[in-house]
């Protein structure tokens, strides 16, 4: 690893243009844990690390904060770690699919020292981009070394030219209860779906997010949950801990008079973003929740999946991660 200054700002204004003077050379400490990695790994090999918890006032108090918010919503901090997230019991069961998607993500040690903002923002893991000695094209390469390599834990969802998948765990949950985000930049604050905040390859294959050199990630806003709103998250690892899901789903929804409004389908760990199935909640809305109603529906959100020659097995994984989520978000009996 490369040797390097920690450089401790105590604004967000002072941050923003230190970094955005030189963003190749400085970037964002928040936990460390993706950033160090990469550092070790060969990736990255900055020369100075911006630490975010220097940020102090009013700013900083809000990216350390959980709150309630003046129009009945909740913000998050970028700051604030899984673990904080998991354990907050004021947050109500309405977004309950964060929770419990912050609870179990990764391991325990590594929920203490993870922020949300960093979670959001942690690079991907593909085998073949986190080789130091491999140049593919989400390092300035010419092809994504993915597709005629060993591509199983590869994107089935919006692949192309790139197939990673997008690697944080609070992603769908967030996409599914329509969240925002607010970050910070040379114009001062800005907030935005938190969608905006993922892009495709298409778009730049060597980013996943939009965001311009230097702007910081400030915080997290749920909106007013809706009445009698539910929300569930599932997923599927090869390890119960110590690893990243192969496939999850985010839920959120009502059920009115017996049939389910409101639906919002997420998933995670298939495509380069988290992916929000409008074909699942099409066949989803005003529709009485059964065993079914959700086989029909995860068949619909998967009918677009474009599986690479290595994961396949991922379209029926992703479609019995969604079906559980969905009779979770809706208390429907689990089929014998
Ligand atoms: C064994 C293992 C298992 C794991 N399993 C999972 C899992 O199941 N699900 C999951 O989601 N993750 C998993 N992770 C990844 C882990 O959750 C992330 O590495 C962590 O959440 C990153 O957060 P951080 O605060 O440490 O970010 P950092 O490493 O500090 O930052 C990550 C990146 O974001 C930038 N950044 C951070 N915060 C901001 C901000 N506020 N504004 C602008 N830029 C910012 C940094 O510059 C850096 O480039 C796992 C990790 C390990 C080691």
């Amino acid at each position: 690893m490369n040797p390097f200054t920690l450089v401790r700002l105590p604004t967000l204004d002072s941050a923003h243009d230190h970094v955005a003077a030189e963003p190749a050379g400085r970037l964002y400490r928040a936990g460390g844990i993706d950033l160090l990695d990469r550092m070790k790994e060969g990736l990255d090999a900055p020369d100075e690390l911006v630490e975010l918890h220097a940020i102090a006032g009013e700013h900083g108090a809000r990216m350390r904060g959980i709150a309630a918010t003046e129009d009945g919503g909740w913000r998050i901090g970028s700051l604030v770690t899984l673990g904080q997230l998991a354990g907050f019991e004021d947050l109500p069961s309405a977004y309950g699919a964060l929770r419990d998607a912050a609870s179990n993500a990764a391991t325990p040690s590594i929920r203490n020292g993870a922020t949300a903002g960093g979670n959001l923002l942690q690079r991907p893991r593909c085998w073949y981009f986190r080789h130091s000695d491999l140049l593919c094209l989400k390092k300035g390469g010419y092809e994504c070394l993915a597709v005629s390599g060993d591509n199983r834990f590869n994107a089935i969802l919006g692949g192309g030219p790139s197939f990673i998948v997008h690697p944080s765990s609070l992603g769908s949950p967030l996409v599914a209860l329509g969240a925002s985000v607010t970050v910070a930049g040379a114009k001062g604050l800005r907030t935005m779906p938190i969608e905006d905040l993922f892009a495709l390859p298409t778009v730049d294959p060597t980013k996943e997010h939009t965001l311009a050199d230097g702007e910081v990630l400030v915080s997290i806003e749920l909106p007013p949950a809706l009445a009698g709103q539910r929300s569930a998250y599932h997923f599927a690892k090869e390890k119960q801990s110590q690893d990243w899901p192969l496939a999850e789903a985010s839920v959120r929804c009502t059920v009115e008079a017996g049939v389910m409004r409101e639906v919002r389908v997420a998933l995670g760990h298939v495509a380069p973003v988290p992916w929000r199935s409008k074909e699942a909640e099409d066949a989803l809305e005003g529709v009485a929740p059964s065993a079914d109603a959700f086989a029909k529906a995860a068949a619909a959100a998967l009918s677009v999946a474009k599986p690479l020659e290595g994961n396949a097995y991922k379209v029926p994984l992703a479609q019995g991660v969604l079906r559980y989520a969905l009779h979770f978000a809706t208390s429907t009996p689990l089929p014998a």
